[in-house]
């Protein structure tokens, strides 16, 4: 009990028994009473309560405002801060939110004033604010749309900034406004059937609406609508959830039209196409099904081994359980059992998210008709039908194997008809045909079957025996060759006779290599051809260099450098498309003092045997430059640039210091790289690859042009090429001759026209004479054109001259 001193004591046990704080107070504000929960409530005792002391609870800014309120002597009620000063075992002070209401009685003069305590109320409302704070927060930094609407008249209850500037409001102003107000009549039409059904039926709805933007681009939203059902289970509201799904969207979109595309273009392709999953067809375009010989319902579902031809089934399948993207040759089997070579290259790629395989089916058996012929021609000499060079070739080497292991020595003989040109000249050509194929039949019927003929071109065969014959039994087939081919013959309806001069090297000792042996089987025979002809010689070191000598003497070839006597003609190189001088070959003549302008079939191989090709080489190659250089500056402006195509012997290729000559010359002449073309022949290209790579790629470092001659000769397979930065193929003029008449010219030139653009090599075609060969080449895309067609070999003035007229028009 708390009583103070006072006249009118209330019933104190009944108020200390109230849960809420009681005071009485005088008009001026003295407490005339206070109770228990007073006490415990603001920890002042009774006794400090007492008079004024009551006030120390109360916050100084609320003491006059309740003051004034007393004195007003009637009932009053209002908020004060009470400093609650907490008994010492709770605490320091502490502040608390009161609502005090206070009776005047006016009969005891007095105020009854109850105070009820409103801190739990005030914290739960601060509580309650900062929650509602938060939730804003997080509505209006969550990427999507949020909003609340009343399910009666549709106003919005709520909504988060992006949904609010979506429609051009803020969050505060959109709330109380109709959907209609907020979206537009016309959107609100679309989606009421939506909002129906939410909350008539109580359920989730999701569509999709399309917006325009400001800026006129397409936005696609997609809608959530929520119903909010009350305890009584009314719809009472509806909740929006939209995010923008543009992006899905445009991504979809742009996924859909690369299919299309990709549809499109395999529809569109003229190659076989055909899609497999998990080794089942799934889909062939028109010229897969072409190929087979089946409809596309057909070979839905087959199995895509089943058209591959068995003894491919093995790599075909490996190819496809590795999941290989690789490209390879093989075969398939169409509808009527035919086999079909084709090249397959298969990638793997996923279709709806699934994995599949995808097939071009590419039909090669033209290509692969004409790689067999171009085999076949270029391993046989058409008019003897006797191997060629490249097929000799290819044999020598196993057999100087053979020969080594069994100490079986293997003879070369090299015979060359003498005084050939003159048959040729005098009969005309096809005399001269008809004698080269008598003098190979009787080679041939003079040999055993384990001897190896070959003709090396021109008038030039080739014998080897093997066996081990020792040297004398050598001889004597050798001089059996000379007799028989001595015997007269007819030819052009006359009897004639020739003889041959024979070189022979023995392996091993007169060489190591193939190449070896031919030269001195070769140098041989030029060693016969000196001593009179129509004989035999055996390779001797020290007599053939004696021999050449001898020949240098004879051929006064040595001097006609030093004297001036050899000059260089021009050919000019068109662009086929439009006739456009590209270049031109520069081509050696001998201008004899005797016997007029020689051709450099008369000197070249000559010079080749006295390495006087080296000097005469240089000569051609400074000479070339020149001319160049010439055209470069007196060349109108913006033509064309012209370079200058210039011959190489083997000679000058193998030999010590080439390249560095090379760039010699271009210094000394000041001419560029690339206004220089080099014309190998296959021949240079084969041996050595390694070193011919590395001798190649200075030269391009040079700037220089590549250029392969007399291609389709030779012996360079198409892999080999590919190897070496080769700019150009000439396409063998043998192979232009027959043009177009003939059908396996036309599919050789084909094949290697095509060829040269698989590779990216420009394609020129040589000794082109005839409008029908011209139109015939530039149909088939040949790039380039050099022959009588366009103009012969000319002197450099009159090069210059055509190329002047070329240029006016
Ligand atoms: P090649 O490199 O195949 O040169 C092309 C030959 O075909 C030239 O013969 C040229 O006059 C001839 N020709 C051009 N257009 C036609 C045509 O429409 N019909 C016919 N029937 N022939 C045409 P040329 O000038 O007698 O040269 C013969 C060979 O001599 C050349 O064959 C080349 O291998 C070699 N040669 C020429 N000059 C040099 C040289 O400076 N150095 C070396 N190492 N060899 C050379
Ligand atoms: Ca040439
Ligand atoms: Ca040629």
């Amino acid at each position: 009990m708390s009583a103070l001193p006072t006249s009118h004591p209330p019933a104190p046990s009944l108020w200390d028994a109230l849960p809420s704080s009681v005071l009485l107070l005088s008009r001026d504000g003295r407490a005339l009473h206070v109770n228990t929960a007073f006490c415990a409530f603001t920890g002042l005792t009774a006794a400090a309560a007492q008079g004024r002391g009551w006030l120390a609870a109360v916050a100084p800014a609320a003491q006059p405002g309740l003051l004034a309120a007393l004195q007003k002597a009637e009932d009053f009620s209002m908020q004060l801060q009470l400093q609650w000063q907490c008994v010492p075992a709770d605490g320091g002070p502490r502040e608390a939110w009161v609502d005090c209401a206070g009776c005047w009685r006016a009969e005891h003069g007095d105020h009854v004033c109850v105070l009820h305590d409103m801190s739990p109320a005030r914290r739960a409302e601060q509580a309650a604010r900062a929650q509602a704070e938060q939730l804003r927060l997080l509505a209006d930094n969550v990427p999507a749309l949020i909003a609340y609407y009343a399910a009666g008249d549709n106003t919005c209850l709520f909504a988060n900034k992006q949904y609010a500037q979506t429609f051009g409001w803020d969050e505060l102003s959109i709330v109380g406004r109709s959907v209609t107000d907020i979206i537009g009549e016309a959107a609100e039409q679309q989606i009421q059937p939506h909002v129906d059904t939410v909350l008539q039926q109580q359920r989730p709805v999701v569509y999709e609406r399309q917006l325009q933007r400001p800026d006129g681009s397409a936005q696609w939203l997609e809608v959530h609508l929520v119903p909010h059902v009350d305890a009584e289970g009314r719809s009472i509201a509806c909740f929006v959830l939209i995010s923008d799904i543009t992006r899905h969207r445009l991504a979809e979109q742009a996924v859909r039209e690369s299919e299309e595309r990709f549809s499109k273009f395999v529809q569109a392709s003229c190659e076989g196409i055909v899609f497999h999953k998990d080794g089942f067809i799934t889909d062939a375009n028109a010229p897969a099904c072409a190929l087979v010989g089946f409809e596309l319902s057909e070979l839905l579902g087959r199995r895509a081994l089943d058209f591959v031809a068995p003894d491919q089934l093995a790599k075909v399948a490996a190819v496809m359980a590795a999941s290989e993207e690789t490209a390879y040759e093989s075969a398939i089997i169409d509808k009527a059992g035919r086999r079909i070579a084709v090249e397959f290259i298969v990638r793997s790629m996923h279709c709806g998210g699934e994995p599949m395989r995808m097939t071009i089916v590419r039909d090669i058996r033209d290509r692969q008709a004409a790689q067999a012929r171009i085999h076949h021609l270029a391993h046989h000499d058409e008019l003897t039908g006797l191997p060629n060079r490249l097929a000799f070739m290819e044999q020598i080497e196993p057999l100087m194997a053979q020969a080594k292991s069994s100490a079986e020595p293997l003879a070369l003989l090299f015979i060359d008809l003498d005084h050939f040109k003159r048959v040729n000249d005098s009969l005309g050509h096809l005399a001269g045909d008809a004698l080269l194929q008598t003098v190979g039949q009787r080679i041939v019927a003079l040999l055993r079957a384990s001897d190896r003929v070959a003709r090396f071109g021109g008038d030039e065969f080739m014998v080897l025996l093997s066996g081990g014959s020792p040297r004398e039994v050598v001889a004597e087939v050798a001089l059996k060759l000379l007799a028989a081919i001595e015997a007269p013959l007819h030819a052009g309806g006359r009897p004639i006779t020739v003889t041959p001069s024979i070189g022979i090297a023995i392996y091993p000792g007169d060489g190591d290599t193939p190449a070896q042996l031919i030269k001195n089987a070769d140098a041989a025979m030029y060693l016969a051809k000196a001593r009179g002809r129509a004989n035999v010689q055996f390779f001797d070191h020290a007599l053939a260099r004696s021999a050449y000598a001898s020949l240098v003497m004879e051929g006064q070839l040595a001097q006609a450098l030093e004297r001036g006597e050899f000059v260089l003609h021009f050919q000019p190189q068109v662009r086929a498309s439009d006739g456009v001088l590209v270049g031109a070959e520069a081509l050696v003549r001998w201008q004899h003092p005797e016997r007029g302008l020689l051709l450099p079939d008369e000197f070249i191989a000559l010079a080749e045997q006295q390495r006087l090709m080296l000097p005469l080489g240089l000569w051609v190659l400074r000479e070339a430059a020149r001319a160049a250089r010439r055209w470069q500056d007196t060349g109108a402006p913006g033509a064309a640039e012209v370079p200058v195509a210039v011959n190489l012997s083997m000679l000058q290729f193998q030999a010590v210091g080439f390249v560095e000559g090379i760039e010699e010359v271009l210094r000394e002449v000041g001419l560029p790289g690339r206004l220089l073309e080099l014309e190998l022949t296959e021949r240079m290209l084969m041996d050595d690859l390694p070193e011919v790579r590395r001798k190649l790629n200075q030269l391009k470092a040079l700037g220089v042009l590549l250029a392969v001659d007399d291609f389709g000769t030779g012996y360079s397979s198409l892999g080999h090429l590919k190897e070496l930065p080769i700019d150009k193929m000439k396409i063998d003029r043998s192979f232009v001759t027959d043009l177009p008449q003939r059908r396996d010219s036309a599919a050789i030139a084909r094949a290697i026209i095509q060829m040269a653009r698989g590779l990216d090599i420009t394609v020129i075609a040589e000794g082109v004479e005839t409008e029908a060969q011209r139109a015939f080449l530039s149909r088939e895309c040949c790039d380039e054109l050099q022959g009588e067609a366009i103009s012969p070999p000319l002197s450099a003035a009159a090069f210059e001259a055509w190329r002047a007229r070329a240029a006016g028009g």
